[in-house]
């Protein structure tokens, strides 16, 4: 099941969530009752690695200036590292622990 991470718009509240499916998500603030947008889709054992991904707020070189590693889900069950340090090629089924 996939976590999604979410940002209340009004108050900037973070909040992860396990999404069972679409009709499961949440959509409001639990602080404010603000909405929330859903930022990522990052896989937990990926999160665990020190991952991170972010499609529109940083550049690659940020990413990799900030000591973080972007991995693209490559749609095969891994992730192929784009910027940062860490292994190139993660794969879902060979996660270590
Ligand atoms: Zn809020």
């Amino acid at each position: 099941m996939p976590i999604f991470e979410y940002r209340c718009e009004d108050c900037g509240e973070m909040l992860e969530a396990l999404v069972r499916g679409a009709d499961a998500e949440p959509v409001l603030c639990q602080v404010c009752g603000g909405k929330l947008a859903r930022l990522v889709s990052v896989p937990a054992d990926l999160k665990r690695l020190g991952g991170f991904f972010h499609k529109e707020k940083f550049s690659d070189a940020e990413i990799a200036s900030k000591g973080l590693t972007k991995y693209v889900n490559r749609g095969d069950g891994t992730y192929e590292k784009a910027a940062g340090s860490g292994p190139s090629i993660i794969d879902r089924d060979k996660l270590p622990g």
